[in-house]
Protein backbone atom coordinates (compact mmCIF):
# COMPACT_ATOMS: atom_id res chain seq x y z
CA UNK A 1 0.00 0.00 0.00
CA UNK A 2 2.92 2.29 0.58
CA UNK A 3 4.48 1.88 -2.72
CA UNK A 4 1.33 2.47 -4.61
CA UNK A 5 0.95 6.07 -3.04
CA UNK A 6 4.72 6.66 -2.94
CA UNK A 7 6.74 4.72 -5.19
CA UNK A 8 10.40 5.57 -4.57
CA UNK A 9 9.81 4.73 -0.95
CA UNK A 10 12.29 2.79 0.70
CA UNK A 11 13.76 1.11 4.02
CA UNK A 12 12.34 3.57 6.84
CA UNK A 13 10.18 5.33 4.83
CA UNK A 14 7.43 1.93 4.66
CA UNK A 15 7.56 2.63 8.79
CA UNK A 16 7.20 6.71 8.25
CA UNK A 17 3.77 7.27 6.54
CA UNK A 18 1.93 10.07 6.26
CA UNK A 19 1.66 10.72 9.64
CA UNK A 20 4.96 9.88 11.18
CA UNK A 21 5.80 12.12 14.08
CA UNK A 22 2.20 12.51 14.88
CA UNK A 23 0.31 11.36 17.58
CA UNK A 24 -3.01 11.34 16.44
CA UNK A 25 -4.30 11.18 12.78
CA UNK A 26 -6.48 14.33 13.86
CA UNK A 27 -3.59 16.19 14.68
CA UNK A 28 -1.83 15.72 11.58
CA UNK A 29 -5.23 16.29 9.25
CA UNK A 30 -5.38 19.48 11.80
CA UNK A 31 -1.71 20.48 11.16
CA UNK A 32 -1.43 20.16 7.51
CA UNK A 33 -4.50 22.22 6.98
CA UNK A 34 -2.96 24.98 9.18
CA UNK A 35 -5.67 24.68 11.90
CA UNK A 36 -8.08 26.43 8.91
CA UNK A 37 -11.72 25.53 7.69
CA UNK A 38 -10.90 24.35 4.10
CA UNK A 39 -14.32 25.19 3.07
CA UNK A 40 -14.67 28.60 4.14
CA UNK A 41 -10.49 29.53 4.71
CA UNK A 42 -11.50 31.06 8.02
CA UNK A 43 -14.07 33.40 6.68
CA UNK A 44 -16.75 32.32 9.59
CA UNK A 45 -14.08 32.78 12.16
CA UNK A 46 -15.33 29.93 13.77
CA UNK A 47 -12.74 28.49 15.86
CA UNK A 48 -14.69 24.78 16.71
CA UNK A 49 -12.97 22.27 13.73
CA UNK A 50 -14.28 19.34 12.90
CA UNK A 51 -12.87 16.43 10.48
CA UNK A 52 -14.56 15.82 7.90
CA UNK A 53 -14.74 12.18 5.87
CA UNK A 54 -14.45 13.76 1.95
CA UNK A 55 -16.11 10.66 0.95
CA UNK A 56 -18.33 9.83 3.45
CA UNK A 57 -18.21 7.00 6.04
CA UNK A 58 -21.84 6.21 5.17
CA UNK A 59 -20.51 5.71 1.41
CA UNK A 60 -17.73 3.56 2.63
CA UNK A 61 -14.99 6.67 3.18
CA UNK A 62 -11.96 5.34 4.91
CA UNK A 63 -9.95 7.47 7.65
CA UNK A 64 -6.92 7.78 5.19
CA UNK A 65 -5.58 11.08 5.65
CA UNK A 66 -6.15 11.92 1.60
CA UNK A 67 -10.02 11.12 2.97
CA UNK A 68 -9.83 13.76 5.82
CA UNK A 69 -10.56 17.45 5.43
CA UNK A 70 -10.29 20.47 8.70
CA UNK A 71 -13.60 21.83 8.45
CA UNK A 72 -15.02 24.21 10.77
CA UNK A 73 -18.34 23.45 12.42
CA UNK A 74 -20.25 26.80 10.76
CA UNK A 75 -19.26 24.93 7.41
CA UNK A 76 -19.76 21.13 8.52
CA UNK A 77 -23.99 22.02 8.26
CA UNK A 78 -26.09 18.81 7.44
CA UNK A 79 -26.99 21.16 4.98
CA UNK A 80 -23.49 21.39 3.08
CA UNK A 81 -23.68 17.38 3.44
CA UNK A 82 -26.76 17.59 0.66
CA UNK A 83 -26.88 17.66 -2.92
CA UNK A 84 -26.08 21.16 -3.97
CA UNK A 85 -23.80 22.04 -0.48
CA UNK A 86 -20.43 22.51 -0.80
CA UNK A 87 -19.10 19.30 1.01
CA UNK A 88 -21.41 17.27 -1.52
CA UNK A 89 -19.59 18.91 -3.98
CA UNK A 90 -16.04 17.95 -2.54
CA UNK A 91 -17.83 14.31 -2.31
CA UNK A 92 -18.84 14.16 -5.80
CA UNK A 93 -15.18 15.28 -7.39
CA UNK A 94 -13.48 12.88 -4.92
CA UNK A 95 -15.37 10.46 -6.32
CA UNK A 96 -14.44 10.91 -9.79
CA UNK A 97 -10.49 11.17 -8.90
CA UNK A 98 -10.52 8.46 -5.91
CA UNK A 99 -8.15 5.66 -6.23
CA UNK A 100 -9.18 4.04 -3.47
CA UNK A 101 -6.84 1.07 -1.88
CA UNK A 102 -9.43 -1.27 -0.95
CA UNK A 103 -9.57 -2.85 -4.27
CA UNK A 104 -5.72 -3.61 -3.86
CA UNK A 105 -6.44 -4.47 -0.21
CA UNK A 106 -9.07 -7.27 -1.24
CA UNK A 107 -6.75 -8.54 -4.47
CA UNK A 108 -3.76 -9.44 -1.95
CA UNK A 109 -6.31 -11.43 0.30
CA UNK A 110 -8.24 -12.82 -2.67
CA UNK A 111 -4.92 -13.87 -4.61
CA UNK A 112 -3.64 -15.77 -2.17
CA UNK A 113 -6.69 -18.01 -1.53
CA UNK A 114 -7.02 -18.15 -5.50
CA UNK A 115 -3.54 -19.42 -5.89
CA UNK A 116 -4.50 -22.14 -3.50
CA UNK A 117 -7.43 -23.18 -4.93
CA UNK A 118 -6.05 -23.83 -8.21
CA UNK A 119 -2.38 -24.00 -8.09
CA UNK A 120 -2.17 -24.22 -11.75
CA UNK A 121 -3.40 -20.65 -12.23
CA UNK A 122 -0.75 -18.10 -13.60
CA UNK A 123 -0.06 -14.74 -12.64
CA UNK A 124 -0.75 -11.60 -15.10
CA UNK A 125 0.16 -8.05 -14.29
CA UNK A 126 -2.21 -5.08 -15.27
CA UNK A 127 0.30 -3.77 -17.59
CA UNK A 128 0.51 -6.81 -20.22
CA UNK A 129 -3.61 -6.74 -20.10
CA UNK A 130 -3.47 -3.37 -20.82
CA UNK A 131 -1.27 -3.92 -24.11
CA UNK A 132 -3.53 -6.94 -25.13
CA UNK A 133 -6.65 -5.40 -24.71
CA UNK A 134 -5.42 -2.36 -27.05
CA UNK A 135 -4.65 -5.67 -29.68
CA UNK A 136 -8.16 -6.84 -29.48
CA UNK A 137 -9.11 -3.17 -29.77
CA UNK A 138 -11.30 -3.26 -26.47
CA UNK A 139 -11.88 -0.16 -24.44
CA UNK A 140 -10.48 -0.21 -20.53
CA UNK A 141 -13.09 -1.92 -18.67
CA UNK A 142 -13.11 -4.61 -15.71
CA UNK A 143 -14.98 -7.31 -18.31
CA UNK A 144 -12.34 -6.67 -21.11
CA UNK A 145 -9.99 -7.12 -19.04
CA UNK A 146 -11.30 -10.49 -18.14
CA UNK A 147 -12.14 -11.21 -21.78
CA UNK A 148 -7.87 -10.01 -22.86
CA UNK A 149 -6.93 -12.47 -20.23
CA UNK A 150 -8.76 -15.31 -21.19
CA UNK A 151 -6.18 -15.44 -24.18
CA UNK A 152 -8.84 -15.05 -26.72
CA UNK A 153 -7.43 -13.98 -30.23
CA UNK A 154 -10.28 -12.28 -32.17
CA UNK A 155 -13.21 -10.81 -30.85
CA UNK A 156 -15.87 -12.01 -33.18
CA UNK A 157 -18.90 -10.41 -31.62
CA UNK A 158 -18.85 -7.59 -29.24
CA UNK A 159 -21.86 -7.39 -26.50
CA UNK A 160 -24.31 -4.99 -25.81
CA UNK A 161 -24.38 -5.22 -22.27
CA UNK A 162 -23.04 -7.15 -19.31
CA UNK A 163 -24.65 -8.23 -16.36
CA UNK A 164 -23.13 -7.21 -13.39
CA UNK A 165 -23.48 -9.45 -9.73
CA UNK A 166 -22.97 -7.16 -6.47
CA UNK A 167 -22.96 -9.34 -3.66
CA UNK A 168 -24.58 -7.28 -0.59
CA UNK A 169 -23.45 -7.63 2.98
CA UNK A 170 -25.05 -10.39 4.78
CA UNK A 171 -24.10 -8.63 8.16
CA UNK A 172 -23.27 -5.91 9.96
CA UNK A 173 -20.23 -6.55 11.28
CA UNK A 174 -18.44 -3.32 12.44
CA UNK A 175 -16.49 -4.06 15.76
CA UNK A 176 -17.75 -1.37 17.60
CA UNK A 177 -21.25 -3.02 18.27
CA UNK A 178 -20.08 -5.95 19.07
CA UNK A 179 -17.19 -4.33 21.56
CA UNK A 180 -18.64 -2.92 24.82
CA UNK A 181 -18.18 0.67 25.12
CA UNK A 182 -15.72 2.64 27.25
CA UNK A 183 -16.37 2.25 30.66
CA UNK A 184 -18.68 -0.71 29.67
CA UNK A 185 -18.88 -4.12 30.91
CA UNK A 186 -20.66 -5.65 28.63
CA UNK A 187 -21.72 -5.11 24.89
CA UNK A 188 -24.21 -2.83 24.52
CA UNK A 189 -26.94 -5.33 22.65
CA UNK A 190 -29.76 -3.75 23.90
CA UNK A 191 -28.88 -0.16 22.59
CA UNK A 192 -30.79 0.89 19.86
CA UNK A 193 -28.70 1.26 16.90
CA UNK A 194 -29.06 -2.61 16.84
CA UNK A 195 -32.78 -1.96 15.42
CA UNK A 196 -30.15 -1.49 12.40
CA UNK A 197 -29.21 -5.24 12.47
CA UNK A 198 -32.58 -6.47 11.72
CA UNK A 199 -32.96 -8.34 8.26
CA UNK A 200 -36.50 -8.60 7.23
CA UNK A 201 -39.67 -6.07 8.82
CA UNK A 202 -43.25 -6.84 7.38
CA UNK A 203 -42.52 -8.49 4.74
CA UNK A 204 -39.55 -6.62 3.45
CA UNK A 205 -35.81 -8.34 3.64
CA UNK A 206 -32.77 -6.42 3.79
CA UNK A 207 -31.40 -5.75 0.04
CA UNK A 208 -35.13 -6.31 -1.73
CA UNK A 209 -35.68 -4.46 -4.70
CA UNK A 210 -38.31 -1.90 -4.11
CA UNK A 211 -40.44 1.20 -5.97
CA UNK A 212 -41.36 4.14 -4.30
CA UNK A 213 -44.13 5.73 -4.79
CA UNK A 214 -42.91 8.53 -7.33
CA UNK A 215 -41.25 5.56 -9.82
CA UNK A 216 -37.83 5.56 -8.13
CA UNK A 217 -36.19 2.20 -7.59
CA UNK A 218 -33.36 1.15 -5.39
CA UNK A 219 -32.90 -1.38 -2.50
CA UNK A 220 -33.64 -1.70 1.30
CA UNK A 221 -30.12 -0.99 3.07
CA UNK A 222 -30.88 -0.87 6.17
CA UNK A 223 -34.56 -1.12 8.45
CA UNK A 224 -34.88 1.55 10.90
CA UNK A 225 -37.42 0.67 13.96
CA UNK A 226 -40.18 -1.67 12.86
CA UNK A 227 -41.96 0.31 10.27
CA UNK A 228 -39.13 2.18 8.24
CA UNK A 229 -36.44 1.50 5.95
CA UNK A 230 -33.55 3.41 4.07
CA UNK A 231 -33.57 2.69 0.13
CA UNK A 232 -30.64 2.70 -2.04
CA UNK A 233 -30.01 3.73 -5.77
CA UNK A 234 -27.66 1.58 -7.92
CA UNK A 235 -25.38 4.60 -7.70
CA UNK A 236 -24.89 4.14 -3.84
CA UNK A 237 -27.06 7.32 -3.06
CA UNK A 238 -29.88 6.97 -0.61
CA UNK A 239 -33.02 7.71 -2.26
CA UNK A 240 -35.55 10.01 -0.11
CA UNK A 241 -39.07 11.38 -0.73
CA UNK A 242 -38.46 14.55 1.96
CA UNK A 243 -35.57 16.37 1.72
CA UNK A 244 -35.72 16.19 5.31
CA UNK A 245 -35.54 12.36 6.14
CA UNK A 246 -33.31 9.18 4.94
CA UNK A 247 -35.54 6.89 6.23
CA UNK A 248 -38.59 5.97 4.39
CA UNK A 249 -42.32 4.31 5.52
CA UNK A 250 -42.46 0.48 4.68
CA UNK A 251 -46.02 1.08 3.80
CA UNK A 252 -45.31 3.42 0.93
CA UNK A 253 -42.72 0.74 -0.71
CA UNK A 254 -43.63 -1.63 -3.28
CA UNK A 255 -41.35 -4.80 -3.42
CA UNK A 256 -40.37 -5.79 -7.30
CA UNK A 257 -38.59 -8.69 -6.05
CA UNK A 258 -36.23 -10.20 -3.31
CA UNK A 259 -32.85 -10.96 -3.79
CA UNK A 260 -31.17 -12.46 -0.98
CA UNK A 261 -27.69 -11.29 -1.36
CA UNK A 262 -27.32 -10.74 -4.50
CA UNK A 263 -28.04 -7.59 -7.19
CA UNK A 264 -28.00 -8.95 -10.35
CA UNK A 265 -28.18 -5.91 -12.97
CA UNK A 266 -28.09 -6.11 -17.18
CA UNK A 267 -25.67 -2.94 -18.12
CA UNK A 268 -25.31 -1.77 -21.40
CA UNK A 269 -21.76 -1.56 -22.27
CA UNK A 270 -21.21 2.17 -23.12
CA UNK A 271 -22.41 3.11 -20.08
CA UNK A 272 -20.15 1.11 -17.56
CA UNK A 273 -16.77 1.79 -19.68
CA UNK A 274 -13.94 3.28 -16.74
CA UNK A 275 -12.70 6.45 -17.55
ZN1 LIG B 1 -15.64 27.10 7.49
Amino acid sequence: MAKMKQPDITGLGYQQGDKYGYETTKQYVLDRDNYTCQICHGKTKDPELKIHHIIYRSNGGTNQVSNLLTVCATCHTQANHQPGGKLYALLAKKFQSYRSLKGATFMNILRRRLFKAFPEAKFQYGAQTTLDRAKLDLPKAHYNDAVTISGIQKIAQRPTAVVMFHQFRKKKCSLHEATARKGRKIPNIMSKRNAKNKKFSKGFYLNDYVQLPDGQKGNVSGFSGKIKCFVKAGDGYYLAISSKYKHINLSILKVIRHQNNWNVTEIEVKTHQMA
